[in-house]
């Protein structure tokens, strides 16, 4: 006899994806019972979630701020200023998020959020999945695993930032995002500044470094620190800090698929290759999900990245790979060369032919064309999965 099932889909992690998921399921009512595995206790301020969209779209109410205008500069401070007629660049802050998504859950008789349990082993067996976790096992028709995994990948992009408040108002003009500021490269890859101004007196000030390796953590803080005494920022009250490392452009996985298991989020192939943009391709895949759900059909991965899109970010990142220090003129070429809608819709996954033909056309041929006959090349798997560091050795609040 088959045994009964306790859930009819277990989602490993309650990050963005599972909850993305887990909250539209409960909002549209898909009478299934669905539990999400989450080992944070409670959710803290970890994330900045920006993307471009029109002013009004369904998560509108959660934006907290949003600009009509971003800044690419040089460290010379050269700056090319973009913008496009009716869209905006939006903020939604991860507190907000997170506490938007467990009202909906909260909402639900059917979807249960388990906060501070760990999702360990999971091995299919008759009528199901089975979930090892902190506290038990589960048995599930389904399960979608969200949780963070090493992988090969071909670059990586580590960050840090720090959301800053002080007395008196910043210098730079709080109706800007600063997207790569500062840009520059060398042997070891880009590095650039990005800066969101939350209102005069406070901002998020970030420290990106693209290279074949994961960063570490102290390092580019101690770097994002002479930043912020070049610009006068030391003396700032450091509210939160978030950071992270995203793997862009991810190998194949060696490990052999569990029948009954999707993997979802940044380590299911939600981060675009060549950007590290995840947020809204996350929210649409919990759409199309929740749909097939609803239909019947069972959960889905996210889809498979369309082949013109997949080969032009492989060669770009081998680009990027092949000359690390070229990386900032590349980058700067296509802020200067690409109209600025046509660069939004290819950083948002909506890029057209004639969007790609202005993208080639602004880069320099050469180290391109040197790679679209190559096989792609990845860096070993870390020893700890890329996207992020534990939530709490991630998130340092200090008030
Ligand atoms: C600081 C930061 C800022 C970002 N900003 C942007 C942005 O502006 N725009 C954008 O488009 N993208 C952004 N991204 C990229 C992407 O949108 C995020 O990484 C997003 O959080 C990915 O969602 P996820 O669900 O895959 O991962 P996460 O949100 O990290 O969720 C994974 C979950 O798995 C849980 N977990 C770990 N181990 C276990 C276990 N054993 N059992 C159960 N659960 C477990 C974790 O606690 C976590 O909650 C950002 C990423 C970071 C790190």
């Amino acid at each position: 006899m088959t045994p009964a099932v306790d859930a009819d889909l277990v989602i490993l992690g309650g990050g963005l994806a599972g909850l993305t998921l887990a909250a539209r399921l409960a909002r549209e009512g898909s009478g299934r019972r669905i539990v999400v595995l989450e080992p944070r206790t409670a959710y803290q301020d970890d994330r900045s979630w920006c993307f471009w969209r029109p002013e009004q779209h369904d998560l509108s109410h959660l934006v907290s701020r949003s600009w009509k205008t971003w800044t690419f500069s040089d460290e010379m401070g050269v700056s090319i200023r973009h913008q496009v007629p009716g869209l905006t660049y939006q903020y939604i802050r991860g507190s907000d998020f997170y506490a938007s998504a467990q009202a909906d859950i909260a909402e639900s008789a059917h979807v249960d959020l388990r906060l501070g349990l760990r999702a360990e082993t999971v091995a299919a067996v008759p009528g199901g999945v089975r979930v090892e976790t902190s506290a038990g096992s589960l048995l599930a028709r389904q399960v979608i695993d969200s949780r963070p995994r090493a992988a090969q990948a071909m670059l990586y992009q580590s960050f840090v930032g720090l959301e800053l408040e002080r007395e008196h108002p910043f210098s730079f003009d709080p109706r800007e995002v600063t997207l790569m500021g500062s840009l520059a490269a060398d042997a070891e890859g880009l590095r650039f500044l990005y800066t969101l101004p939350l209102g005069p007196n406070r901002a998020i000030v970030e420290w990106t470094r693209f290279g074949t390796a994961p960063i570490a953590r102290e390092r580019l803080l101690s770097e994002l620190d002479e930043r912020l005494t070049g610009l006068g920022l030391a003396d700032a009250r450091r509210v939160r800090t978030e950071g992270g490392v995203l793997a862009m452009g991810l190998g194949r996985q060696t490990a052999p698929p569990i029948p009954g298991v999707l993997h979802a989020g940044n380590t299911g192939g939600a981060l675009r290759a060549a950007s590290g943009y995840g947020f809204l391709r996350i929210q649409r895949w919990a759409q199309l999900c929740t749909e097939s759900l609803i239909a019947g059909r069972g959960a889905l991965g996210h889809p498979a990245e369309p082949r013109v899109r997949r080969t032009f970010d492989r060669i770009f990142l081998q680009a990027v790979r092949a000359h690390p220090e070229r990386t900032a003129e590349y980058f700067l070429a296509l802020a200067r060369g690409v109209a600025p809608a046509a660069l939004v819709r290819f950083l948002s996954d909506g890029a057209r032919p004639a969007d790609y033909a202005r993208i080639i056309s602004s880069l320099p041929w050469t180290p391109f064309l040197a790679q679209v006959a190559a096989p792609a090349a990845f860096s070993p798997a870390p020893a700890r999965p890329a996207t992020t560091q534990t939530p709490t050795a991630e998130t340092s609040v200090q008030r």
